[in-house]
């Protein structure tokens, strides 16, 4: 592939929440956009979208300058990327030096296997996980966390800048994913944090806009705080306001905080609070809390109160 990968083909496989408005802006800036989706009803609102689609993912490699994945987890890449099943292997479809680009969100590990195996097989490969919901991935304001060699970089950059508004370097193969799991650890703890000290305020009687005023210009400042907080009032945009309506759903913080805690045991970090994060957001996620903002943990620390 040559550095005029910005212009040929890619091949962008995975149209769902995410990948269907990220393809979609990426064909409103004018570049060559060949989807696949194995589900239905994501080609059909692909199509709708004016996002052409091929029947397989073969079909959409073949001849690609780049292949972006945006898939639900690691298994589903290095599958994807490997073959099996009677499916061929991406990374043997592709033209020579294809740019493997993963949005996905995995883990550290795998990026660094997926990479591996695709540098091994002559291609080039960066992971380039996101924040933003879906709300920034129609938007175009997407954060990209981005692990590349730096000349992979440069390649990529001017594609991601067309999905999204920050596109940070972290360093080689698996450094984004290592980025967002270590915010997204940050997040989860400090959302279940900020929950505990408004439900300990309701008991001592407090008003959530008299803790609001004194936490958000203090020392216990934070974006679960001053931009998502759990009750409703002190922010109006935040889901507190629209019972809990994602906004990031539970579902996909406990698969992040699975993440950061797969992370922590590979590293072998003594860390406490990622591991007890992880353990209340999958409870959290496995009963309603899957489809409502993670923020909604703080009706279940309140619901397990004393009364
Ligand atoms: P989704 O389930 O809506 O979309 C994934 C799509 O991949 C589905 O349409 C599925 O059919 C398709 N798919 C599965 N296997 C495939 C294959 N082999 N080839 C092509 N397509 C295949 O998920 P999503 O919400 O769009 O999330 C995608 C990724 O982005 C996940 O890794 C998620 O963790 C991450 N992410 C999501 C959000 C969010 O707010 N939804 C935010 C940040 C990051």
């Amino acid at each position: 592939m040559s550095d005029s990968a910005a212009s040929g083909t890619i091949a962008f496989l995975g149209l769902g929440h995410m990948g269907g408005p990220m393809a979609a802006n990426l064909i409103k800036a004018g570049h060559s956009v060949l989807g696949y989706d194995p589900v239905p009803a994501a080609v059909e609102a692909a199509k709708a979208h004016g996002i052409p689609m091929a029947a397989s993912a073969a079909e959409a490699v073949a001849g690609a300058a780049v292949v972006l994945t945006m898939l639900p987890s690691g298994q589903h890449v290095l599958d994807a990327y490997r073959g099996g099943n009677g499916a061929p292997g991406l990374l043997s479809v592709a033209g020579p030096d294809t740019m493997f680009l993963d949005c996905s969100t995995i883990n550290v590990d795998e990026a660094r296997e997926a990479a591996a195996i695709a540098v091994e097989a002559g291609h080039r490969s960066v992971d380039a996980p996101v924040s933003g919901g879906v709300v920034g991935a129609e938007a175009g304001t997407l954060t990209f966390m981005v692990g590349a060699l730096p000349e992979d970089f440069e390649t990529v950059k001017p594609i991601l800048e067309r999905m999204g508004k920050r596109i940070v370097h972290c360093g080689d193969h698996g450094a984004g994913q290592a980025a967002k799991v270590c915010n997204n650890m940050i997040l989860g703890v400090s959302m279940i944090a900020v929950s505990e000290a408004f439900v300990l305020g309701e008991k001592l009687g407090l008003t959530h806009q008299a803790l609001f005023d004194v936490a958000a210009n203090a020392s216990g400042q934070c974006w679960a705080l001053t931009t998502n907080c759990p009750v409703p009032g002190p922010v109006p945009t935040s889901p507190a306001n629209r019972d809990y309506q994602p906004g990031f759903a539970g579902a996909l913080m406990a698969k992040d905080l699975r993440l950061a805690l797969n992370a922590l045991e590979s590293t072998g970090v003594a860390a406490q609070m990622g591991p007890l994060a992880s353990r209340i957001y999958d409870e959290f996620a496995a009963g309603d809390g899957a489809g409502r903002d993670f923020s909604g943990i703080i009706t279940d620390i309140r619901d397990k109160s004393a009364t």
